[in-house]
């Protein structure tokens, strides 16, 4: 790796310092070389997103002189993965099945710990992309809840490829309304208190609508490999 790929973009700084501090930033390091997360940790990053597990794991391996990193894990996860997901992630922000969650449970349970979650929905119809939608989601938070070994406390929302301005609006601040209703319902352990969502292109409109973690790759880190 030359030090050319590894340096962190100009506005690195300008990107870092814009975001408020009630929010956290996790920096999206997915398809980067771990000289990319080792840069962005000497300016005090500590969030860290991948989307895939078995990458994670490799670049895990190579930090492990940086212990006070917090993973997270913000891409689909199969349920045969759920197991090392829970081995090798502090948060999971990608729970978009019952099944996937009794998955987590279980490992979580098996291991001794427990994950910090956001299950992943769908404001708005997007086909290509997985997660709960409203009607789903109504009916699985008493099954949910009934999850012992997961801390269930965050939703993350993303728009649609190419939506409206007023479409990201929408599922950004719908999120936080959802999150909302979910809390009024007064569930013994779930109870939301984190928001995932934003974006390179639209952490600003997330932030304004209550983000608390915004996830961001390119605009903070420069572009990705484009075999991505
Ligand atoms: C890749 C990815 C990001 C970061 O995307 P950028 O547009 O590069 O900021 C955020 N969230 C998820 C779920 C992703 O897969």
């Amino acid at each position: 790796m030359t030090a050319a790929s590894s340096a962190l973009p100009q506005h690195f700084d300008e990107i870092y310092q814009s975001i408020p501090a009630r929010v956290t930033l996790i920096a999206v390091t997915k398809f980067l070389p771990t000289e990319t997360i080792r840069a962005a940790y000497e300016r005090g990053v500590r969030h860290f997103g991948e989307s895939r597990v078995q990458e994670a794991i490799a670049k895990q391996a190579q930090l492990t002189d940086l212990p006070d990193i917090t993973w997270h894990l913000i891409g689909h996860l199969q349920t045969n993965k759920a197991r090392k997901a829970v081995e090798h992630f502090d948060w999971i922000h990608s729970v978009d099945s019952l099944k996937l969650a009794q998955r987590l449970d279980q490992a979580a349970q098996e291991m001794g710990r427990v994950p910090q979650c956001c299950l992943q929905v769908k404001l708005v119809p997007d086909p290509p992309k997985s997660g709960l939608d409203l009607a789903e989601l109504d009916d699985l938070l008493p099954e949910l809840d009934q999850l012992a070994h997961l801390k269930i406390r965050g939703l993350m929302a993303i728009p649609p490829q190419g939506a409206s301005a007023a479409t990201v609006r929408d599922v950004f601040c719908g999120a936080r309304g959802l999150g909302d209703r979910i809390n009024q319902q007064g569930f013994d352990r779930l109870h939301i208190d984190q928001l995932s969502m934003g974006m390179s292109g639209d952490y600003a409109e997330a932030i304004a609508c209550g983000a608390t973690m915004v996830r961001l790759g390119t605009v903070l880190l420069g572009p990705r490999p484009s075999s991505a």
